[in-house]
């Protein structure tokens, strides 16, 4: 069996760093690959030089890859979709015009995932607002069920992962546990209350958590700017590989990872807000890991990022987009 993946803005640099990854079979193990590639007109030139770096890799799993500036026609057959490429804030720009922009996006590719892709299509939004944008897309395609529509937080998660693995000074696969709710945003809640250590609980220090884990954590994309003069890009790839490879494969037993899906009402979130969660992939399917108990901090932190999604929501509604 072949599968169809759609990338849009695939000129980008995270779309670089992630095709020869997905090309590969980093994401789908052994499983032959077709690639469609969106990007708006004026970068179809840079993707198309893209792909043929692709076929110069003589990759054994890639069977095609093609490239369109239609939304239509890149995700006809779609099984797996990575909704990379958006408006990126500018100088001056005010939040609405960003919203307004990136439904612009967001909205009639949601439509024509809708109308082209397979019916077991399953959709990760990195670009950003990613959680909104997932929002977005979802709404405007009412034939597909809402949680095929997903967003990334499994950056963050990882970047958690990896300063506790530090901390700790063990290896990252001796960590289980750890959880981002929220937004995809500095209001994030970056939170290792659950975390085990070879499969059993380990107490960390609070005010380090308060005071170092958790700022580094969100601002580790500042930070990489400023080292790299540039944002981060392979480190994204890779964890939207993992993010699609745990949803179509099933989590590691007894871990969790997180990502952001429409809620149906988990730990108080409203129903239909597109917020990370600790989930489980199974069957194909991600499950949001119930019945935790959450400490004050992190309790506190998931109702003030609920509020920024609710306001991402509502400005959005209230420009018609929804
Ligand atoms: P990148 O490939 O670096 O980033 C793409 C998106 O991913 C941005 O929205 C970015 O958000 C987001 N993102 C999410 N997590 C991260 C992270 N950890 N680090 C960095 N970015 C992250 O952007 P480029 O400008 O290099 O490329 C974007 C491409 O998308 C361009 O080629 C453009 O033409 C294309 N595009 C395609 C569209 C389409 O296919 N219809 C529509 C719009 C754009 P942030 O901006 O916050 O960094």
């Amino acid at each position: 069996m072949t599968a169809t993946v759609t990338v849009t803005g695939a000129a980008g640099q995270i779309g670089y760093a992630l095709l020869f990854r997905i090309a590969s079979g980093a994401m789908l193990g052994e499983v032959p690959v077709r690639l469609r590639l969106l990007e708006v007109p004026q970068a179809v030139g840079a993707a198309e030089g893209t792909a043929m770096e692709l076929a110069d890799a003589a990759f054994p799993l890639l069977e095609s890859v093609d490239v369109f500036d239609d939304a239509d026609a890149a995700f006809e057959g779609a099984q797996l979709a990575l909704l990379v490429g958006a408006r990126p804030r500018t100088a001056g720009m005010e939040r609405a015009d960003l919203l307004t922009a990136n439904a612009g996006i967001f909205g009639p590719q949601g439509r024509a995932i809708n109308d082209h892709a397979s019916d077991d299509v399953r959709v990760l939004v990195v670009g950003n607002p990613a959680n909104t944008n997932a929002l977005i897309a979802a709404a405007h395609a009412p034939d597909v069920p809402a949680e095929r529509f997903t967003a990334m937080t499994r950056l963050d998660h990882n970047r958690g992962l990896a300063q506790l693995a530090t901390r700790l000074d063990v290896g990252v696969d001796r960590l289980s546990r750890m959880t981002i709710w929220g937004n995809h945003s500095s209001t994030q809640v970056p939170d290792p209350s659950q975390l085990l250590l070879d499969g059993e609980p380990i107490a960390l220090d609070d005010a380090w958590v308060a005071e170092e884990f958790v700022p580094t954590v969100v601002n580790r994309g500042a930070a990489i700017i400023a080292a790299r003069g540039a944002s981060s890009a392979a480190s994204a790839a890779s964890a939207a590989i993992d993010h699609m490879r745990d949803w179509v494969e099933d989590t590691a037993p007894g871990d969790w990872v997180s990502a952001a899906l429409p809620s149906r009402g988990e730990y108080g979130v409203p129903e239909g807000l597109v917020c990370s969660f600790p989930v489980t992939g199974a069957d194909g399917a991600w499950r949001v890991v119930e019945g935790l108990e959450l400490p004050p901090a992190v309790r506190a932190g998931l109702a003030a990022t609920v509020v920024e999604l609710e306001a991402e929501r509502d400005a959005v509604r209230a420009l018609g987009l929804l």
